[in-house]
């Protein structure tokens, strides 16, 4: 069975609708098909959050109960905690070797995070080496991401190849597998919808909170009066509408998409219909954590043991890069 890795960092304690679309879709709908891994980056998470004031220990149970709330089966799919899989790093020091500065310098997600005001250290510099070991320490063929991340994956399969082309096979190359909304916009129209940007719909946001975020959210600024035509393209409660809306619901939208192009109908009305279409969405989401938020030891016990199962791959993995290196003089 070919094996998906793929992960997300505890900067918060909940996922948002961009989370949803980019990847954790892909993979609820894979799971049957592949060996899946999940990983929980606390590591990750430190290189912008190594300050006190994060509560990484909150975070990271509240993304195991994002997992579960989504229908994700923990007896089909692995939970591991980076900062718990010893050979990760080593793997990564590895690759690091091989790695030229300049690429790491020219990644986007560097400039990004330095332009938010992160700090310049090498753990920031060192991500996507750190994120390329994450993937082949369990020789992951495939990898559910936002298109953020579409880079990361692809310095892995780089040097994924290059280790291959110096040493012998070790790495299977891995793939990128981008959702069907590569990244959606936030509420406030910027950009990607962040866990850290002040611009999400979380997964366990109350019905009032939807409707609180949805009637305050960014729509087309050139649309002055209801009677001015509206855009639909790039207006991101339509793109909302597009990836939440049961086929049920599409007939409305497009009704709507019509009617606001030709000014028509006012941003009120047709927020009131997104309203109605998230919380359809996320009410079986609510229901599910709520039934696993009462059971602590068994999310816990879930993650320790895929943790531990991760652990053992990742180690045999270290070794066969190091007997590829000739570097297992002791072991
Ligand atoms: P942070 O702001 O702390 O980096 P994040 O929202 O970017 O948080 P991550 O944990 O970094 O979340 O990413 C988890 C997964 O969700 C990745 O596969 C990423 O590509 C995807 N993703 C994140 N935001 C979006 C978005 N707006 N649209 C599509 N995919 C997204
Ligand atoms: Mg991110």
């Amino acid at each position: 069975m070919k094996r998906i890795l793929t992960g997300d960092r505890p900067t918060n304690e909940s996922f948002h609708l961009g989370n949803y679309v980019g990847s954790l879709a892909n993979r609820v709908k894979l799971q049957d098909e592949y060996d899946s891994y999940i990983l929980i980056a606390d590591l990750h998470a430190l290189t912008t959050h190594f300050d006190k004031t994060t509560d990484l220990e909150k975070n990271i149970r509240g993304l195991m109960l994002g997992y579960l709330s989504i229908g994700l089966d923990p007896e089909k799919v692995t939970f591991c905690l980076q900062s718990g899989i010893n050979g990760t790093t080593e793997i990564a020091y590895i690759l690091s070797i091989l790695t030229q500065r300049s690429v790491l310098e020219r990644q986007p997600a560097l400039k990004e995070k330095l332009d938010q005001g992160n700090q310049d250290t090498l753990g920031l510099y060192y991500y996507p080496v750190l994120m390329a070991a994450d993937i082949l320490a369990p020789k992951a063929n495939l990898v559910p991401v936002g298109k953020d991340q579409k880079a990361h994956v692809e310095f892995a399969r780089d040097i994924a190849i290059k280790f291959n082309n110096l040493y012998g096979n070790v790495f299977p190359i891995p793939e990128p597998l981008i959702g069907e909304i590569p990244t959606l916009p936030g509420t406030d129209g910027q950009g990607k919808m962040g866990k850290s940007l002040n611009n999400a719909i979380f997964l366990t946001d109350t019905p009032e909170d939807v409707e609180k975020k949805v009637m305050s959210m960014y729509t087309d600024p050139t649309r002055l009066k209801v009677t001015d035509p509206g855009h639909v393209e790039g207006n991101p409660v339509f793109i909302y509408l597009d990836a939440f809306g049961t086929d049920d619901d599409k007939p409305q939208t497009t009704n709507y998409k019509l009617l606001y192009s030709k000014g028509q109908v006012g941003d009120v009305e047709v927020k009131k219909f997104l309203v109605k279409v998230l919380n359809n969405f996320l009410d079986p989401i609510r229901k599910r954590r709520a039934e696993y938020e009462n059971k602590p030891e068994l999310v816990d016990k879930i993650l320790k043991e895929g943790t531990e199962k991760a652990r053992i791959e990742a180690q045999k993995t270290l070794l066969e890069v190091k007997k590829a290196m000739k570097i297992d003089y002791f072991i």
